[in-house]
C-alpha cells in the first residue's frame, strides 16, 4: 500500500496579517477541486512553498468546499523556510499541499475537553473548539505572543474558558508546568495538546505515569523542534500516521514514533 499522500497545486488567493506573529493564507484555484477534508478538526496538510521541495505541516483552519478555498494560519518565527516565504507578499504564488490527515479522537462519552498549546497549536484549538458540541465544557490554555490581538480579532470562539499565557522571555515554553498544575475536572474527558516536541514527550510521561490516563483519553503531538537552525527536512507525519493506524497503534504510540523519527533524523544530520 502506498504511503504517499496525493498532492494538490493551490494558489495563494489572499494573504492577511492577523497579528504580528500570525499570517492567514487563503488557498484556492482549480488544483483544489479534488481536495477532500477528513472533517477531523486538527487535520493537517504538508505545504511546499515555491522553489522548495521540503514540506512543513499546517493545520487546515477551515475548508470551504463550495468555493474550494482552504485557510492555513501560519506562525512567523525568527527564521525558517516557510517563515521567510510567508513574511513577504506571497499572494498570487502557487504552492503544493498534500491530502489532509487528522488525529483528534474525542470519545463519545467524554464529559469535558482540555486543549493546551502554543501559537502553532492555536489554529487546531480554534477549529476543535468551534466543532465540538456547544454543551461540552471546553477549557483552553494558549501560550502565545499576541494574546491581546488574538482576543481582539475573536480568534477563539465565545463560550469557552480560555487562559492566555505569555511565552517566557527566555523562549522555552512553560507548558509542561501548566499541565502539571491543571486542576482536572471530575469524570472522563479528553486532553489534546501540541507544541515543542521535547516538552510534549515530558507531558506524555506525566499523563501516563502520574495521571495514569488510558491512551484513548489524550492526544499529545510534537509540532516543531527547538534549535537554532532552520529545520533541514521535516519528518512527514502522514505515512507514520497511516502505518501506525494500519498496525492498530494508539494515537499516543503513533506520535511517540513520530518523535523518534525526528530524533533519528537529527542524529543522522
Ligand atoms: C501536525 C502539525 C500541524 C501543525 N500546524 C501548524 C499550524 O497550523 N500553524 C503553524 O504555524 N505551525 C504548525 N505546525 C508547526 C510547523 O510545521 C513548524 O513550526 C515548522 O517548523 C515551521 O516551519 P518554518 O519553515 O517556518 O521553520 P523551520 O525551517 O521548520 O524552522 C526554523 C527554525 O524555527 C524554529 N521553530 C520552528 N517552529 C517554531 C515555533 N513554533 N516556535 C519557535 N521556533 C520555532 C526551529 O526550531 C528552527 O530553529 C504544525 C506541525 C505539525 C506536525
Amino acid at each position: 500500500m502506498s504511503t504517499r499522500a496525493r498532492q494538490h497545486a493551490a494558489d495563494v488567493v489572499r494573504r492577511e496579517q492577523l497579528t504580528p506573529h500570525l499570517v492567514r493564507l487563503t488557498l484556492g484555484g482549480a488544483g483544489l477541486a479534488g481536495f477532500a477534508s477528513t472533517g477531523i478538526p486538527d487535520e493537517w496538510v504538508g505545504l511546499v512553498v515555491p522553489e522548495q521541495f521540503q514540506s512543513r505541516y499546517y493545520t487546515v483552519r477551515s475548508w470551504d468546499p463550495g468555493a474550494d478555498e482552504l485557510v492555513l494560519d501560519v506562525v512567523v518565527h525568527e527564521v525558517g523556510l516557510v517563515t521567510e516565504w510567508v513574511a513577504r507578499d506571497c499572494a498570487g504564488e502557487t504552492v503544493t499541499i498534500s491530502d489532509p490527515r487528522g488525529s483528534f479522537a474525542l470519545p463519545d462519552d467524554a464529559a469535558w475537553l482540555l486543549l493546551v498549546g502554543d501559537l502553532t497549536a492555536l489554529p487546531a484549538m480554534a477549529r476543535i473548539a468551534e466543532t465540538v458540541p456547544a454543551g461540552l465544557p471546553v477549557r483552553i490554555w494558549a501560550e502565545v505572543p499576541d494574546a491581546e490581538e488574538l482576543r481582539a480579532c475573536g480568534y477563539l470562539p465565545e463560550g469557552r474558558e480560555v487562559t492566555w499565557l505569555a511565552p517566557p522571555a527566555a523562549g522555552a515554553s512553560d507548558l509542561a508546568a501548566v499541565v502539571e498544575g491543571i486542576d482536572w475536572p471530575e469524570g472522563e474527558g479528553y486532553f489534546w495538546m501540541a507544541g515543542e516536541s521535547a516538552q510534549m514527550r515530558a507531558i506524555r510521561k506525566h499523563l501516563m505515569r502520574v495521571r495514569q490516563l488510558p491512551s484513548a483519553a489524550y492526544d499529545v503531538m510534537g509540532y516543531w523542534r527547538g534549535g537554532a537552525r532552520r529545520q533541514p527536512r521535516a519528518v512527514d507525519p502522514g505515512p507514520i500516521w497511516r502505518e501506525g493506524r494500519a498496525a492498530g497503534h494508539s494515537d499516543d504510540q503513533i506520535w511517540a514514533t513520530y518523535d523518534e523519527a525526528q530524533d533519528q533524523q537529527e542524529a543522522d544530520r
